[in-house]
């Protein structure tokens, strides 16, 4: 599954308009992975600027 350092993201968005099944959910200051649509593509974790994502066993 992915993880998020919710204490680093800044919501820039840029996740979001890369996940092929549309499952990151950002509002002002949240952001949530819906794991169960989640394919573990990690384009989220590549596209990250700063790293907040980070792939985890379990
Ligand atoms: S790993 Fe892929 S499917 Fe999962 S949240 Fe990131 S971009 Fe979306
Ligand atoms: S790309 Fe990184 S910093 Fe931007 S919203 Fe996603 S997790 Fe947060």
């Amino acid at each position: 599954m992915i993880k998020i350092k919710e204490a680093l993201c800044d919501f820039c968005g840029t996740c979001v308009s890369v996940c092929p099944v549309d499952c990151i959910e950002l509002q002002e200051a949240l952001i949530k992975i819906d794991q169960n649509s989640c394919t573990d593509c990690m384009l989220c974790v590549y596209v990250c600027p700063i790293e907040t994502l980070e792939y985890s066993h379990g």
